[in-house]
């Protein structure tokens, strides 16, 4: 059995920007992700087969008859969060070790320290990778992560970090990856 045919077996399939796609198919930063499989309930009408929209009692839009249940198995990706999503779509192409994350304050001054590439990568769970630094070792000041006011020195290392937007938040995730040029290049394409 080959490795493919073993994937496809256990249900897994890949996912970049919105789309998911088969092995063969995905692009090579693509996230790999397992379908998990949900029970859900359409009502459909006995008489002629139109899916009723859920209500208390629900009817046939049509012709008014009560619809019944129906039990489906769906297929759907699981929902991994960005820095996971971000790691399995890294080792995809290079060893990859998060190395950390520190929340940013998002319009501080103190932010673009350093020249970062501006992208906008649509993540699994709805976050946005919306920069990305590959470089020399850096430092940059961090806000309000403590929630103290104080304000500490966070290193860059000298590999990958990339800027995420989640839930309202800026966070800085830091990875360990051998070839962080080459993963620059594909984020960008
Ligand atoms: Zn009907």
């Amino acid at each position: 059995m080959s490795a493919r045919r073993k994937a496809v077996a256990e249900g897994v399939a890949y996912w970049w920007r919105g789309r998911l796609h088969s092995e063969r198919e995905a692009p090579q930063l693509a996230i790999p992700l397992k379908l998990v499989k949900i029970e859900a309930v359409e009502w459909l009408c006995p008489r002629c087969g139109v899916r009723a929209e859920w209500g208390p009692e629900p009817r046939c839009p049509r012709c008014g008859a009560r619809c019944e249940p129906r039990t489906l198995v769906e297929e759907v990706p699981e929902l991994v969060d960005a820095i996971e999503a971000l790691e399995r779509a890294f080792n995809r192409v290079c060893k990859a070790r998060v190395r950390g994350a520190v929340l940013l304050e998002p319009f501080s001054p103190l932010l673009p320290l350093f020249a970062w590439r501006v992208l906008d990568v649509e993540l699994p769970d709805g976050s946005r990778l919306v920069g990305v630094y590959a470089g020399k070792p850096r430092f940059l000041k961090r806000g309000f992560h403590t929630g103290d006011g104080s304000t500490t020195t966070f290193e860059l290392p000298g590999n990958l970090a990339v800027i995420v937007w989640s839930g309202g938040a800026v966070e800085c995730l830091v990875f360990e990856v051998e070839e962080p040029l080459k993963l620059v290049e594909l984020l960008s394409g």
